[in-house]
């Protein structure tokens, strides 16, 4: 069973009100109203607001979407080393360990957000089953203060309990925090040790039942080692889908919690970032329209600053390298030593077959840069489920240390790149068909790859160059014609041609190489000129 602590706001009045009005008050103090009206969680849940975080930790105990108890830790006015812990749950939730782990988590965050050095507890006596939660969570008994009363009037000895501050625990509030949740499975693998890293998930989640069933499938494929998830999507257009947000990272988390698949998200703003890592997501990733902008991805390192987070950095969406290689530099800077980068193509002014134009050599001389893994994202290069396995298996050819694709329970129906997802079982078709090469022989493949994006690089240069000398050529025979010179000057060319043998010796080309090159080029420079003067 998941249980979560959510923070109490004040769209949970009714709720609150339900739960006070309905839970067994037999050892509950005489402090909490009944019948429990409006005002009462009016003033309640402002007495929350005001103090939470400072004064105490306030929370809802979280089962199935709906409020089942309230469990909280309020510091002591007298001794400003301890605050006290109180609870209730409703009687159909006892004796299924939920307070058990309520408490836990509840310690957790005091010892991270006070600056308290134990907790109190004091329970009746009679109460044998939050005897057994204190000492399942290592509370410690210290002794009986006498005659207490009840909720409903019973009198009778209260027993009190410490959890001392754990050691090496420290209230850590200037840094964005890791967990709440300690019930949480750890992260099943560290994010770049295990490699080839194959992220697999949803565009979007998009509904608990979606991500649930997405995640339950893809954790049986072996190979799939992370569940993305887009909670809060960057579109073109205002009125599209833009994400669950918080709401969707709940589900995000029982759905880890659920296959113990670690999990990622991308993150545009400081506040993603802490929102994220409240809800203990694994990764995050900077999307391609947030790395063009050199001011949100500083905020995102000063957020990120301190925090022990695998971040993964999308290519911005132009083929501009060293802005890429900048944002690196950003998260480098604060610190942020996980790191990697994931290639998903980019914005091209042609028409392709892609969504996004890979241009490989560009991913490429990043890793020769940054020595950094690089995670290739094929469903946002491809935007088609048709493309998706040459594409990842050329991603593999040149190395690349994992895939990230986009995988849903019913891709036609999705909410976002719907064109663009694959079914758990398509997506176990894809892997089993990519031959996963050894590091060593992608290596070369990579290497050759680059080599030859340089050749193809200069080719095109020759090209233009020619394409221009051409050009040159005819605006001569136009001067010719006008000025009634002969098209052949024996003399001039004599001396080109001896002029080049000698540079290009200096540069180690052959004579009889540069000879040939240079009498192709003069040829049809001649060719050129006699047209414009026969024209
Ligand atoms: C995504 O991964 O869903 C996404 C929006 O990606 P990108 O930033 O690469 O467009
Ligand atoms: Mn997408």
């Amino acid at each position: 069973m998941i249980i979560v602590l959510k923070k109490w706001t004040l769209s949970d009045k009714a709720d609150l009100i339900a739960l006070c009005n309905a839970v067994d008050r037999t050892y509950l103090s005489a402090r909490l109203p009944y019948p429990y009206t409006n005002a009462d969680a009016d003033r309640w849940l402002g007495i929350v607001e005001l103090n939470e975080g400072k004064m105490g930790i306030f929370r809802a105990i979280v089962v199935n979407e709906k409020i089942v108890g309230s469990v909280s830790v309020e510091k002591d006015d007298k001794n400003p080393l301890e605050a006290e812990l109180g609870y209730m749950l409703l009687t159909d939730y006892w004796s299924k360990s939920i307070m058990t782990k309520a408490v836990s988590q509840i310690c957790e965050i005091v010892f991270r957000e006070l600056a308290i050095e134990r907790i109190v507890a004091k329970f009746f006596e009679v109460n044998v089953a939050s005897m057994r939660v204190l000492e399942k969570n290592g509370f410690v008994y210290s002794g009986i203060i006498e005659k207490h009363r009840s909720s409903i009037g019973n009198v009778g000895n209260v027993k009190v309990f410490y959890l001392q501050r754990p050691v090496g625990a420290q209230d850590t509030k200037q840094v964005v925090k890791r967990s709440e949740t300690p019930a949480s499975p750890p992260i099943r693998t560290s994010a770049f040790t295990n490699f080839p890293l194959i992220i697999s998930g949803p565009c979007s989640v998009e509904s608990e039942e979606q991500i649930m069933a997405t995640a339950q499938a893809l954790a049986k494929i072996p190979e799939v080692k992370m569940l993305r998830g887009g909670i809060w999507k960057p579109r073109t257009r205002p009125e599209a889908f833009e994400g669950r947000g918080e709401e969707g990272l709940a589900w995000l988390r029982e759905a880890k919690c659920e296959t113990g698949l670690p999990t990622a998200t991308e993150v545009a703003t400081p506040n993603h970032v802490e929102l994220a890592l409240k809800y203990d997501v694994d990764a995050l990733w900077i999307g391609a329209r947030t790395v063009v902008n050199p001011f949100s991805v500083q905020q995102l390192a000063d957020a990120l600053r301190g925090v022990d987070v695998p971040v993964f950095i999308k290519n911005p969406v132009s083929p501009d390298l060293n802005l890429w290689v900048g944002a690196f530099e950003r998260f480098q800077k604060a610190g942020v030593k996980q790191l990697a980068a994931i290639h998903r193509g980019f914005a091209y002014y042609k028409e392709t077959p892609y969504r996004n134009f890979p241009m490989w050599e560009i991913p490429i001389e990043l890793t020769q840069r940054l020595n950094v893994p690089l995670i290739t994202d094929v469903s946002h290069i491809c935007g088609n489920r048709e493309l998706l396995q040459a594409t990842a298996q050329k991603a593999l050819d040149l190395a690349t240390d994992g895939l990230m694709i986009e995988c849903h329970i019913n891709p036609d129906e999705a909410l976002t790149d719907a064109k663009q997802q694959i079914t758990p079982e398509e997506l176990k078709a894809l892997l089993d068909n990519l031959i996963f090469r050894s590091k060593n022989s992608c290596n070369v493949e990579r290497d050759l790859a680059n080599l030859r994006g340089e050749i193809d690089d200069i080719d095109g240069e020759l090209l233009q160059l020619l394409a221009r000398r051409m050009e040159v050529s005819a605006q001569i025979g136009e001067y010719k014609k006008s000025h009634n010179v002969t098209v052949v000057q024996m003399d001039r060319w004599k001396k080109i041609l001896a002029d080049h043998v000698a540079t290009g010796s200096d540069l180690g080309l052959s004579s009889a190489l540069i000879t040939e090159i240079f009498e192709a080029i003069h040829q049809a420079s001649i060719e050129r000129q006699s047209r414009v003067m026969e024209s």
